[in-house]
């Protein structure tokens, strides 16, 4: 047997990471068979559907690398084949026209609450021969007796007395057919094996079941993953933050991280959380799903964003974080090369939005010191040795660590004092920081003249300073 899974999204919104991880675990389990991953895109909606939205469920796999074999299929393009269904299920005693109104609903609705029953429908429809002229609703007869039950692969057994079900409208009065009767054809026209999707869908399935058995159709396995909670517990949603993949990609996330956090959000393999996405195939399992909900945690996904920050090849981040300078605006062509900064910056920077802020003083002015740095470092008592780098800066036969490393050193030992000492001014001078990856490193990155220039400016501060106290 193949195995085929799909991701069923309806759009109505964005992608969000619910979303992702069901599609993620969809797309896992297909690769990780040698199976297939089909995308079906549930627009039957049409009033809450909308093309931004399948846009950016595709934007947000692709972004995930999330690939598919088939698809997106529309259901809005198979709206013949669901009526095909229908008709026959007509024909072959599955299913009757119904003709109750809303008012007749209504009212058994309340007679049934004062009952204190549950509300369902009655059944009053099923023996009447209503004409196909007149408005009417199709509904699915759903056998009287018996159980439907399941081994769903992540909660386990689950039965459902069928007399707890009630005939579900599977054609409404309009003639569009509704989303329990569009979802069972799909998975059975796609010879969907394994349906893999969020636990709000878990009571439907027992309804999915009977149609398709009504349908003669070989019944997949059903896994259903719990939901994602913020951390307060709550059930996850935009009150939480970003829940968008795209905003997590537009805020600096790393695709490597977020697919690493979405996997590893409900799902485990010992006490690993770093998974390469080969590994990810390799031991993904249904089984090692958890069965209670999971929580998000902004703060995980730092640390993850945080590591694949740091350990991917450096160009491939250089190569993400161009687009981030031109949106911020930093001009980056005369500057040193971004691999160059990326490579001493991304130790300290937790998203590529970061990583850009981290970046400005290697390629524009800086308007204003750091008033905590300034105020402690560029005082009176550093001008001396301010002045007496400049000057060896000034005369340095060549701009590189090594050289500027020992300039620093010597300042130090001839003005007698710590490294830090000239080392503390010299960076607030250059970066306007009082934080920096090693400054020769940062001075021979950016450039003689930026930095004698940005010395001479701070000397002028320093200078203005001791004036006008
Ligand atoms: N379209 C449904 C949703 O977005 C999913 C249906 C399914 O996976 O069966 O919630």
């Amino acid at each position: 047997m193949t195995v085929r899974t799909r991701f069923a999204p309806s759009p109505t919104g964005y992608l969000h990471v619910g979303g992702a991880r069901t599609a993620l675990y969809c797309w896992l389990f297909a690769r990780k068979h040698n199976g297939q991953f089909i995308l079906r895109i549930e627009d039957t909606d049409r009033e809450r559907s909308s093309e931004a939205s399948v846009r950016a469920i595709l934007d947000g796999m692709a972004w995930l690398g999330l690939d598919y074999d088939e698809g997106p299929f529309y259901q809005t393009e198979r709206f013949e084949r669901y009526q095909e269904i229908i008709d026959w299920l007509l024909a072959n005693g599955h299913a009757y026209r119904c003709r109750c109104t809303p008012e007749r609903l209504q009212q058994l609705r309340e007679q049934q609450m004062a009952q204190k029953q549950k509300p369902r429908y009655d059944g009053h429809c099923r023996n009447l021969d209503v004409s196909p002229d007149e408005p009417h609703v199709v509904r699915f007869k759903n056998p009287l007796d018996g159980i439907v039950r399941f081994e769903d692969q992540i909660k386990g057994v689950i039965e459902v007395k069928n007399s707890e079900l009630d005939d579900l409208i599977i054609r409404r009065t309009d003639g569009t057919p509704t989303y329990n009767l569009t979802v069972v054809v799909d998975d059975m026209d796609m010879g969907i094996t394994h349906v893999i999707r969020g636990d709000d869908h878990v009571n439907n399935t027992p309804r999915q079941i009977n149609i398709l058995k009504a349908l003669g159709a070989e019944l997949p396995k059903y896994a259903h993953v719990p939901m994602i909670l913020g951390d307060d517990g709550k059930r996850l949603s935009k009150r939480h933050g970003a829940v968008s993949v795209l905003a997590y990609r537009d805020a600096g996330y790393l695709p490597e991280a977020l697919l690493n956090y979405l996997v590893r959000l409900g799902w485990s393999h010992g006490d690993q959380e770093i998974f390469s996405r080969e590994e990810m195939i390799q031991l993904f399992s249904l089984e090692g799903v958890n069965r209670a909900p999971a929580a998000f945690n902004t703060e995980k996904l730092n640390w993850l964003n945080q590591h694949y920050l740091k350990t991917l090849p450096v160009e491939t981040v250089a190569e993400r974080a161009q687009m981030f300078f031109d949106e911020k605006g930093v001009a980056i062509t005369f500057g040193p090369s971004l691999e160059s900064v990326v490579a001493l910056i991304r130790e300290r920077a937790t998203t590529l939005v970061d990583l850009v802020e981290h970046s400005r003083y290697f390629y524009e002015e800086f308007s204003d010191y750091d008033e905590k740095a300034a105020k402690k470092h560029l005082r009176p008592a550093a001008l001396p040795a301010l002045m007496a780098f400049f000057e060896k800066a000034q005369r340095a036969d060549d701009w590189t660590k090594e050289v500027l490393h020992s300039l620093l050193q010597t300042t130090a030992e001839e003005l007698g004092v710590g490294m830090g000492k000239v080392g503390m001014p010299v960076r607030v001078a250059v970066t306007g920081q009082g934080q920096s990856p090693s400054i020769d490193e940062v001075m021979a990155l950016i450039g003689r003249e930026r930095c004698l220039a940005r010395l001479q400016r701070a000397i002028d501060y320093v200078k203005a300073r001791a004036d006008g106290a």
